[in-house]
């Protein structure tokens, strides 16, 4: 059971069977059988995900129908969750139950999903490998010596180790596709302003979107179409009407003009990476495409862009939390000032820690036309860039990252190091495009995924890409060992 689908999950309900609380309780038992391997899971929900699947099934009892109902998920630990411990990933908000749902939660719980539970990740999202969580880093099922990715680590492993067939994500700089590429997922960042950010803890607010994660195109278009809409509680919100993703996939790729960057193959990416994505190229181009060879100038100053604008944002969201309002506080402050300092400096890791002493300086009285404004110039440039691809192009195509993932600390005293391994993720945040990857092979027996990204609410585009080439590959039915 634990090997179907979304699709499939939906088609064996309707068609009776199973019901949702046979596949609840077969995948509850499962997280707990292997789990313990990955540490995918900060917090399980068995109560709330019996009553919903049961709920679920006397509405499909009661004639409903419904790709959703009754379909198992979790959700990333940033995600409110009314009464159930929201945590990002910190001790700082490890006694945190929020008040009320996200917008993306409550809409999926609508449609019918079932929670199984809340997913680690890096602490409030700021990583590319899951090893910054206070709850402990998550391991690769691919290879349980290697990171799987980050900030959304523990919603893409326990997805790869088929713990749950799909589950929800966060991208800030690439943290739903990096993930996705180092685990044999399909991962899709949406339009910015296409999924409401309510209701999800905010690191950088200006590149923040949730997006599905899931094994194939299909299911990703699945779960987006339950998470996606205009929402007044989001003043970033775009009302813009929300295609049918499903009836997106089917179109043919016949004359699909595909530009790839000249400059995502320089020195830094893995030779055998880049086979692999020559290998995807010639397979689209079998499905009708045409390649042409584009340039992105600006891309090389987007990864410095990125790491100012994004601790800037981080700095001021991040001030929230100091000990008084919710959240940790620590014991005996002497006055008001050994509260603020010790709460945060024992609550907050060091990666956060860091990013908020980046962020606070940027922005700070002297330097913000230095670094800040000069990022912001950056971003429309690289913004542009993209603007003048997109008059020639239909999508774009590359590597997702320039290796595969790597071993759990090997990065850890290094953050520039693991900073690089965003330069392919990164732009499309930046600019506020939709992006999304999907499998394209291994290097050492570590999955390699390719990138497409597509001009402003084109994510049917881009499913669309990648179902036809699902329909002629099959890296992504390929299942870690073990799982
Ligand atoms: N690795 C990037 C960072 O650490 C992106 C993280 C994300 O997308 N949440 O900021």
């Amino acid at each position: 059971m634990h090997h179907m689908t979304l699709a499939e999950i939906a088609r064996g309900l309707a068609d009776k069977k199973f019901s949702s609380e046979e596949l609840t309780r077969t995948l509850l038992a499962r997280i707990a059988q292997l789990d313990p391997q990955i540490n995918s899971f900060i917090s399980l929900t068995e109560d709330l995900a019996l009553t919903q699947a049961k709920a679920a099934d006397a509405r499909r009892a009661n004639g409903e129908s419904g790709a959703l109902l009754g379909a198992p998920i979790a959700h990333k630990d940033l995600f409110c969750t009314q009464g159930i411990r929201t945590s990002c990933g910190s001790k700082m908000l490890d006694n945190f139950k929020a008040p009320y749902d996200a917008t993306v939660v409550s809409k999926l719980a609508a449609a019918g999903t079932v929670t199984l539970g809340k997913t680690n990740m890096d602490e409030f999202a700021m990583g590319s490998a899951n090893e910054s969580s206070w709850y402990g880093a998550v391991k690769n099922p691919w290879n349980l010596e290697h990171v799987p990715g980050g900030s959304s680590g523990g919603s893409a492993a326990a997805v790869a180790a088929r713990l749950l067939p799909a589950a929800t994500a966060t991208d800030t700089g690439g943290s739903i596709r990096q993930p996705a590429a180092f685990t044999n997922l399909t991962g899709l960042k949406p339009t910015y302003g296409r999924v409401s950010r309510w209701g999800m803890i905010a690191y950088a607010s200006s590149l923040d979107q949730g997006g599905p994660l899931a094994r194939t195109a299909e299911d990703c278009a699945l779960l987006l179409q339950g998470m996606a809409g205009f929402d007044p509680n989001d003043s970033t919100s775009i009302d813009e009407p929300v295609p049918d993703y499903s009836a997106s996939l089917n179109g043919s790729l016949q004359g699909l003009r595909i530009g790839v960057p000249k400059e995502y193959f320089s020195a830094g990416l893995d030779p055998r990476i880049a086979d692999l994505i020559h290998a995807s190229i010639k397979e689209l181009e079998k499905l009708g495409a045409v390649i042409k060879e584009i340039s992105l100038p600006n891309m090389q100053h987007a990864i410095p862009a990125y790491y100012v604008i994004a601790p800037a944002e981080a700095s001021s969201n991040l001030s929230r939390f100091d000990g008084v309002r919710f959240g940790y506080r620590c014991e005996n402050p002497k006055d008001l000032e050994d509260l603020y300092t010790r709460s945060r400096g024992e609550g907050f890791g060091s990666e956060v820690q860091r990013r908020i002493m980046v962020g606070a300086y940027a922005l700070s009285a002297g330097y913000y036309d230095a670094y800040y404004l000069k990022a912001q110039k950056i971003r429309r440039l690289v913004k542009n860039d993209f603007m003048n691809a997109f008059n020639e192009v239909d999508v774009i195509l590359g590597p997702t990252t320039p290796n595969p993932a790597w071993k759990l600390g090997a990065k850890n005293s290094d953050p520039v190091a693991a900073y690089l391994e965003d330069v392919y993720t990164i732009t499309a945040n930046l600019a506020g495009l939709p992006g999304l990857s999907m499998p394209a092979g291994f290097v050492d027996g570590l999955p390699v995924g390719v990138q497409l990204l597509a001009p402003y609410f084109q994510e049917g585009r881009l499913l669309n890409v990648a179902h036809q080439y699902q329909l002629h590959t099959d890296w992504h039915t390929r299942t870690p060992t073990g799982f």
